[in-house]
């Protein structure tokens, strides 16, 4: 393992081997105590690195030549570093990496470094178009008993394509961003009824960030995954199950989910999982041919999901039935262009345990089974002031651990 000079770096899920990139702000107003440089770095949004308990100020090293980047470093937005391609990326981490790990740049570069406690960390880049995929055959089982009762558990097209819909890209946020409750129209044994949800719940869900965009027409086949794909994020998708039973028939969903999707503020590079990938479980029955792949791969990623600071599940990203090469592939097939900063969730990941499950909805069976929290409350579906967070980590080089950060939200009352 590369030692690197930052302390509490070696040994961190966020060390030299992670170097997850977002976006900043100094917090507690203008001329924080201890900037490097002083001058007009108040207020303004800027890009960074994590390493350990601190934020490199990518700005700052590209500002001081320490890092080339033709000035995309400079932006208040990953969007342009977004579009630069595998080749840039994999240039500006590694030079990163020697940055932070030999000891001739850390006169220069220590006073890039901000503690983590400083900073306002911000929605990292725009997001382009939003889907959201369906790709956990065990989830899909689950929600096919709870909502569809005494039918078959996946429909006729689950085994033969990844099931997926466009969402709202506005409303994606960045972990921490409070969650009102959403309003809607719901079923009552008396008619339809408008209301705040009585069913709000979350769905732990791993996303990808597109960087380099298509033309319209084009397909990105399986192969070339990782041509586009820069890296990943978790998401919390957050839904009102009641909205969402009601409205879902014929086009699937839409104000049930798009009130309020969160993501981490880490962008975690694929560089940085380049040990975390595992043979994905066998397809039965074959695929058609554009979404073979060459080798079938997963993410080897560990989700853990805190209700009110309970542990309540930990669900296994590497057990997906589709890839997110597979759905790359399928997302392009029809030949709809890509754009920088399109992101793309798995779906919600769930085990074949209870205690594996990637929503609320499942985890209390549709709200019939409570669960308990070390508070001693009880739980069904989720409460005014109740707060998520969903993290999750990876097998790095040399036994370390990859940190994929956190999403968070709080549920305020619905307004
Ligand atoms: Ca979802």
């Amino acid at each position: 393992m590369t030692t690197c000079w930052v302390p509490g770096a070696d040994g961190s899920p966020y060390g030299v081997q992670t170097l997850p990139y977002g976006a900043f702000r100094h917090s507690g107003g203008a001329g924080s105590p201890g900037e490097p440089g002083g001058s007009s770095r108040a207020g303004g949004q800027r890009l960074g690195v994590r390493i350990a308990d601190f934020v490199l100020d990518l700005r700052g090293a590209e500002d001081a030549d320490l890092i080339l980047a033709g000035g995309a470093l400079c932006q208040p937005t990953l969007d342009e570093f977004l579009a630069l391609g595998r080749a840039q990326w994999t240039t500006v981490r590694r030079r990163i990496v020697e940055l932070l790990t030999e000891s001739e740049h850390r006169a220069a570069v220590e006073p890039l470094l901000v503690p983590l406690a400083q900073v306002d960390l911000v929605m990292p880049f725009t997001v382009g178009d939003y889907v959201d995929f369906y790709s956990s055959e065990q989830h899909a089982s689950n929600v096919g008993q709870i909502f569809r009762p005494g039918q078959p558990l996946l429909t006729p097209n689950w085994r033969h394509l990844p099931i997926g819909y466009h969402g709202r890209a506005g409303t994606v946020v960045v972990s921490g961003t409070p969650i009102v409750r959403p309003c809607g129209q719901r079923r009552s044994s008396a008619g339809p009824v408008f209301g705040p949800s009585g069913r709000l719940d979350i769905e732990a869900e791993v996303g990808f960030v597109v960087g380099v965009p298509t033309r319209l027409g084009d397909r990105v086949p399986t192969g070339r995954f990782a041509d586009h794909v820069f890296g990943v994020t978790l998401v919390n998708d957050w839904s009102a199950r009641d909205i969402q039973a009601w409205e879902y028939q014929p086009l699937g969903p839409f104000l049930g989910k798009s009130f309020a999707t969160s993501v981490s503020p880490w962008i975690v590079p694929l560089e940085a999982l380049d040990h975390a990938w595992v043979p994905a479980p066998e397809q039965d029955p074959p695929v058609l041919d554009y979404l073979v792949e060459s080798a079938r791969l997963g993410l080897d990623l560990s989700i853990v999901v805190e209700w009110n600071g309970t542990k309540v599940s930990a669900p296994p990203f590497a057990g997906m039935y589709w890839t997110p090469a597979q759905q790359l592939a399928h997302l392009t097939v029809n030949g709809a262009a890509l754009r920088t900063g399109d992101l793309y969730a798995s779906g919600t990941v769930s085990g074949a345990r209870r205690d594996q499950v990637g929503s609320f909805l499942e985890l209390t069976w549709g709200g019939t089974e409570p669960i308990k929290l070390d508070d001693g409350s009880e739980r069904t579906f989720l409460e005014d002031g109740d707060t998520v967070v969903i993290t999750a980590t990876a097998p790095g080089p040399a036994g370390a651990t990859i940190g994929l950060g956190e999403v968070t939200g709080t549920v305020l009352p619905a307004s």
